[in-house]
C-alpha cells in the first residue's frame, strides 16, 4: 500500500507490564523496519520512562490514550480492579480505532496520529477494538503474551460457558482434563475472552511470544477448532525485557556485586528463588522456604521485596544487612528485586524455586536451569504443568492462593534436593532436561534463528495467498 516499502505500524497494548513490556520489545524490532506509534494508557507512560523501559533513541513513537485509566491496577489478584481496567480501557481504545486516519479513507486527524495507519497490531485483550480497525479496511493482527496454551484456554469460551461467582472462582487458568467438562470461570473474565474470539476470527495473523517448538501440542489443538483453522501464527519469543532499569547505577552496581558474589560460589550449587513482580508466598510460607534454605546448606539468593523480610527466618535477618559488606562470604543474598538474567545464566546457578510465570518460564529453560514450581495464580500452573511434562520441573501440588494448603519443610525440601542433584554429585535429570532447551530458545532471535526468521516473514504484512 505504500510505495516507500516503510508501513506506519499502529500497535496498542493493554496497560498491564505483563503485556506492556513484551509488545514493547516487539514494537522496537519492527520499528527497525516501519514507522511505528506505540498506543498506551496515557497515565503509564511517566512510569514507563522511569523503569527504562521506554528509552528516548528507542524507533518507537509513543501515543499515550486519555482512557481515565488509574494506574491502581497492579494488583490483577483483585478481580474488581481488572474487572474496573476492562471498563475504562476497552472503551478508548474502540473509540481509537474508530478515528485513526486510514490510507485512502475518510481522514480524521486524532492529535499525535497524523500519518494513516497501515498495520495494527494489538495485545489479545484487545480483540474488541482491533476488529473494528478491521471493518475500516486495516489490517490487525494480535498478539498472544503467554503461550498457545492460554490462546487455547481463551479460546474454549462461548456463549454458553458455564460461570462462577468471582470469590469461588479458582485462582488458575486451567485446561480441562480429558473428558470433563469446560470449567467454570468468573463472568468478567468471560466479557473479556467472547470478544477477544470474534476478534481472533479476523486476525491476519497471531503473533506469540513463545517458540513453536515449545508450544506443538496447543498449536495442535487450537487447529482443530474448525473456525479458527485459517489462522496463522507467528512464532517470534522470547521478547524478553531487558533487565528493568539495568542503566541505572543503582543497579549495576547491585549486578556487579552479585556476580562477583555468584563467581565466589561453586559451580551448580546455588538456589535461587523468586515469585515474579506480582506474587508473593504467605507470610508463613517465607518462613518455611527461609527454614528450608538455612537447613539445606547450600549458597541462595532470594528476591523478596522489602515489606516481607519481617517474616523471614532471624537467622537470615540478621544476615541481610551483611550481604554485601566486601567480604563476599555471605551464604546467601536477599534482593529486593534480582538481575533475574544474569543470575540464571550463571554457572553457579542450579535450582530455581519459581512461581512460574511466563517470562521466568522461558527464562529458567533458556538458560538451562531447572524448576521447582511453585504456581500462585492465572497461567502459572499451565506454565508449571508444561515445564514438568518437559521433565526440566518438579511441581508442587495446590500451591494456589487461594489454597489452604501450607507447603512443609519436608516437601519443599525434598522437591529442592531433587531438582539441585546435589546429592548424585552432577547435574539432575531435570538439569538436564532443561539444558536441552537452551540454544533452541537463546538462540532464537540470533541471525538466523527460529524467531528471528518468523519475524522477518511476519514484517512483510503480506496477506496469506
Ligand atoms: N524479574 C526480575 N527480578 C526479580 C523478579 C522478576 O528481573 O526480582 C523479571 C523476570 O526476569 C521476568 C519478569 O520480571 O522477566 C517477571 O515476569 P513473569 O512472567 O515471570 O512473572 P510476573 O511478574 O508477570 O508474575
Amino acid at each position: 500500500p505504500n510505495p516507500g516499502g516503510k508501513l506506519h505500524v499502529l500497535i496498542a497494548s493493554f496497560p498491564a507490564y505483563g503485556h506492556i513490556i513484551p509488545l514493547y520489545e516487539l514494537a522496537k524490532k519492527v520499528g527497525k523496519h516501519h514507522r511505528v506509534t506505540f498506543a498506551v494508557s496515557a497515565p503509564k507512560l511517566s512510569d514507563l520512562v522511569k523503569r527504562e523501559i521506554v528509552n528516548a533513541s528507542d524507533p518507537v513513537t509513543l501515543f499515550g490514550i486519555e482512557d481515565g485509566l488509574v494506574d491502581d491496577f497492579d494488583n490483577p489478584t483483585d478481580p474488581g480492579v481488572m474487572a474496573r481496567v476492562f471498563q475504562t480501557v476497552l472503551p478508548a481504545f474502540a473509540q481509537l480505532m474508530t478515528v485513526i486516519p486510514v490510507r485512502n479513507g475518510n481522514i480524521s486527524t486524532v492529535s499525535g496520529i497524523a500519518t494513516p495507519v497501515d498495520i495494527v497490531i494489538t495485545d489479545n485483550f484487545l480483540g474488541g477494538p482491533a476488529a473494528i480497525s478491521h471493518q475500516r479496511g486495516i489490517p490487525f493482527y494480535s498478539f498472544c503474551t503467554a503461550n498457545a496454551t492460554m490462546l487455547q484456554i481463551m479460546l474454549m469460551l462461548n456463549e454458553d460457558s458455564p460461570t462462577v461467582e468471582e470469590a469461588d472462582a479458582e485462582p488458575f487458568v486451567k485446561l480441562p482434563e480429558p473428558g470433563e467438562a469446560p470449567r467454570p470461570v468468573p463472568e468478567a473474565m468471560k466479557k473479556l475472552f467472547l470478544p477477544m474470539r470474534t476478534g481472533l476470527k479476523f486476525a491476519r495473523g497471531i503473533i506469540i511470544n513463545s517458540l513453536r517448538e515449545l508450544d506443538q501440542e496447543a498449536i495442535r489443538a487450537i487447529d482443530e477448532n474448525g473456525e479458527l483453522k485459517a489462522l496463522t501464527f507467528h512464532f517470534v519469543g522470547p521478547l524478553l525485557p531487558e533487565e528493568k532499569g539495568a542503566n541505572s547505577e543503582a543497579q549495576l552496581a547491585t549486578e556487579g556485586k552479585v556476580g562477583k558474589w555468584l563467581d565466589a560460589q561453586a559451580v551448580n550449587s546455588v538456589v535461587y528463588v523468586s515469585f515474579g513482580s506480582v506474587a508473593t508466598p504467605k507470610p508463613e510460607q517465607v518462613t518455611i522456604i527461609g527454614d528450608v534454605l538455612l537447613a539445606l546448606g547450600q549458597p541462595f539468593i532470594w528476591a523478596l521485596r522489602e515489606k516481607h523480610h519481617q517474616h523471614l527466618p532471624a537467622a537470615i535477618q540478621a544476615g541481610i544487612t551483611k550481604q554485601f559488606d566486601g567480604s563476599n562470604d555471605s551464604k546467601f543474598l536477599i534482593l529486593d528485586w534480582a538481575p533475574q538474567k544474569l543470575v540464571l545464566a550463571h554457572a553457579a546457578v542450579s535450582v530455581f524455586v519459581s512461581h512460574c510465570g511466563w517470562n521466568s518460564s522461558l527464562e529458567a529453560l533458556g538458560s538451562g536451569k531447572p524448576v521447582v514450581a511453585w504456581p500462585m495464580f492465572a497461567d502459572q500452573l499451565e506454565n508449571g504443568k508444561w515445564l514438568e511434562r518437559l521433565g526440566a520441573a518438579v511441581l508442587i501440588p495446590d500451591t494456589g492462593l487461594k489454597s489452604a494448603k501450607v507447603v512443609s519443610v519436608e516437601e519443599l525440601n525434598e522437591a529442592v534436593v531433587k531438582v539441585g542433584g546435589w546429592k548424585g554429585g552432577e547435574v539432575s535429570v531435570y538439569g538436564k532436561a532443561a539444558q536441552t532447551w537452551v540454544d533452541k530458545i537463546s538462540g532464537a532471535w540470533a541471525p538466523g534463528g527460529s524467531s528471528e526468521k518468523e519475524f522477518l516473514d511476519l514484517i512483510r504484512f503480506q496477506a496469506k495467498e
